[in-house]
């Protein structure tokens, strides 16, 4: 069959650092899956990180399977080929535990349609102790309500110990010989793990959602998200594709965690403290990732890439080290921090940058909390040009709280001031890439309680940006505002949206993400069906004290916090970063040591102490 699909290579397994242990001599088989395309998944870096912890023991194997393309899942539906593992090429259903992480809500369908490719039961309830137990984690999991339906069981928060405390209590129970409702209510004592059979839901009669309470002494009424006080060691012995990915490089996760507090971002509440890997074991890990993989390019990973202490020593001591090494610095600052990493880096290793200032005006950039000055943005675009960079990616948002024409107007101000900048400098013409995406108010953030902007209002700002920014030299990308609205109904939805999820997938929806398999009529179709309307979700401004469908899940950061943060937005105060300035009290002084140290020298402001 593979004659028939599209680069087979998704499909055969075989490559480099691949792991295949003796099937009939290891007693636990999991596999780890991004539902999405291959070359997708193959560039997620968390699964890696679980692929060689579970591989590491002795009694566990862990291999990979990612969501079959359209042409691949019609041959094996048409030929009844149950879907199958890369590795030694079992069917799914013969492991015992089938793992997703779950990064984006888009991918949600393709989760339904693998489980049924691997003919297992889709709906958790439907299957019985002979099938593999379905655990999911990953950004997604901190709303696991809309997937409660299909997984077994969520891991909430950082893996990496809570996973082996999960297998401990599998050896456990595999011992015993017991049932599958005995394992579940037995993991559902440990610290962040979800067990959503074991939670009743209850809703209003005005359709909000009521309470999420457990139905079993084992289940708590919170769940604690994990976090790993210290970073694992790097991975530097990854699957090497055969095939191009879309992170077609080395990676190396430089530091976890990012304390800037911008409003919008969910990424900066759920991964914090901020934990840096120390430089040595940055270094070393370049040297193995070269030796073992062959890359010739590292990406060093992070949420905020200019905020590592000593990102410039790193740089120049990685280029000194590794001299052919391309290093690629995702997510930097526009500051002169960046401008200081750009003289890092040796003349020929300048391609692209990527810059972030996600609103056009000052104000509406205050409100965010992402505090860049004009005048800074334009002098690191001007020390780009000068230092040779001409291709300069920039990231702006739409539909953000509070925004108005004048600040839609002043994205166009903005890039034509960086345009003009670029064609001053000598050498080459600038090209600017501007993206543009749709605000989406996320659960666990401050604002995760205002309504996302409606879709009439964003394609009239599409179009204006699309007349204001015609010109040679500069490319505006943005997303499909329908796209936008399904997302956001997911990421804020409760668990009647099992139904809708269930029903688009019948309906014939997956790969929701690709616009050209996205089916918004179906979508629609299936909220209908289940009696739901997605702009409830989505376009609704909940009030403070509503519940939340994530309410149940302890992040960590308190809700006091989020609406603090909330409440400084709509008063255009500044949050300070509280790596270099004072703790905000976020919550998590109670987890970590340093966060400890931290709050323990806040005595400045009462205000947040009183909270
Ligand atoms: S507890 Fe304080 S120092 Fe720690 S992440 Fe929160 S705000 Fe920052």
């Amino acid at each position: 069959m593979l004659y028939q699909v599209t680069k087979p290579a998704r499909y055969t397994g075989g490559e480099w650092n691949s792991l295949i242990k003796d099937w009939d001599k290891t007693r636990i088989k999991v596999v780890l899956t991004y539902p999405d395309l291959y070359e997708i998944g193959m560039s997620n870096i968390a699964l890696p990180i679980l692929y060689e912890l579970l591989n590491s023991q002795p009694d566990v194997l862990a291999e990979r399977v990612y969501a079959p393309w359209t042409d691949m899942a019609a041959i094996m539906k048409k030929t009844g080929i149950p879907l199958f593992s890369l590795e030694s090429k079992h069917p799914l259903r013969d492991f015992d535990i089938i793992g997703f992480s779950l990064g984006y809500e888009l991918t949600y369908t393709n989760v339904l349609n693998m489980l049924h490719l691997a003919q297992i039961p889709v709906l958790a309830s439907e299957r019985n102790d002979s099938h593999p137990v379905v655990i999911a984690g990953g950004s997604c999991a901190l709303n696991p309500e809309p997937m409660a339906d299909f997984v077994d069981i969520f891991v909430i928060g950082e893996g990496e110990e809570v996973l082996l405390e999960l297998l401990d209590s599998f050896r456990d129970w595999k011992g015993k010989g017991a049932s599958k409702s005995q394992l579940l209510r037995q993991v559902a004592t440990i610290p962040g793990i979800y067990v959503p059979s074991l939670y009743q839901v209850e809703y209003q009669s005005d359709s909000l959602l009521k309470s999420i309470t457990p139905t079993v002494p084992q289940a708590s009424p919170t769940i604690q998200r994990r976090i790993v006080t210290k970073l694992p060691p790097p991975v530097t012995k990854p699957v090497v594709p055969y095939i191009e990915v879309v992170q077609d490089r080395g990676a190396i996760e430089i530091q976890r965690g990012c304390s800037r507090g911008c409003r919008f971002c969910q990424a900066g509440i759920i991964y914090r403290p901020v934990r840096e890997r120390p430089q040595s074991e940055v270094l070393q890990a370049a040297g193995e990732l070269i030796a073992n993989c062959g890359y010739n390019e590292v990406s060093l990973v992070s949420l905020s890439t200019s905020d590592y202490h000593g990102v410039d020593e790193l740089v120049t001591s990685l280029s000194h080290h590794y001299p052919n090494l391309t290093l690629s610095l995702p997510s930097l600052r526009i500051d002169s921090s960046s401008v200081r990493l750009m003289n890092s880096l040796p003349a020929h290793k300048k391609t692209g940058l990527t810059f972030a200032p996600e609103a056009g005006s000052e104000r509406l950039r205050q409100f965010i909390n992402k505090n860049a000055p004009e005048d800074e943005i334009l002098k690191t675009a001007a020390a780009a040009f000068d230092r040779g960079f001409i291709n300069l990616k920039l990231y702006f948002m739409l539909g953000l709280p509070t925004e108005t024409d004048d600040d839609i107007e002043a994205i166009t101000k903005l890039v034509d001031k960086i345009h003009s900048l670029g064609r001053k400098a000598k050498g080459k013409k600038p090209q600017i890439r501007v993206s543009l995406s749709t605000f989406v108010p996320k659960p666990h953030t401050p604002f995760q309680w205002v309504a996302q902007e409606r879709e009439q209002q964003l394609n009239a700002k599409h179009e204006f940006l699309k007349l204001g920014l015609r010109r040679k030299g500069i490319r505006l990308s943005w997303q499909d505002p329908k796209l936008s609205l399904l997302e956001a109904a997911l990421s804020r939805g409760d668990r009647r949206l099992g139904k809708v999820i269930y029903g688009a997938w019948k309906l014939g929806c997956t790969f929701d993400a690709w616009s050209e398999h996205f089916n918004y009529g179906n979508w629609l179709c299936a909220f209908e069906q289940a009696g739901l309307e997605p702009g409830f979700y989505a376009y609704r401004e909940r009030s403070l004290d509503e519940s939340l469908p994530w309410t149940h899940i302890d992040v960590g950061v308190t809700t006091a916090f989020l609406k603090r943060e909330y409440q400084h937005a709509l008063d255009g105060r500044e949050t300070s970063d509280c790596r270099y300035k004072i703790c905000n009290a976020c919550g998590l002084q109670h987890w970590q040591p340093d966060c400890q140290q931290k709050y323990q020298q806040l005595s400045q402001s009462q205000e947040i102490l009183k909270d």
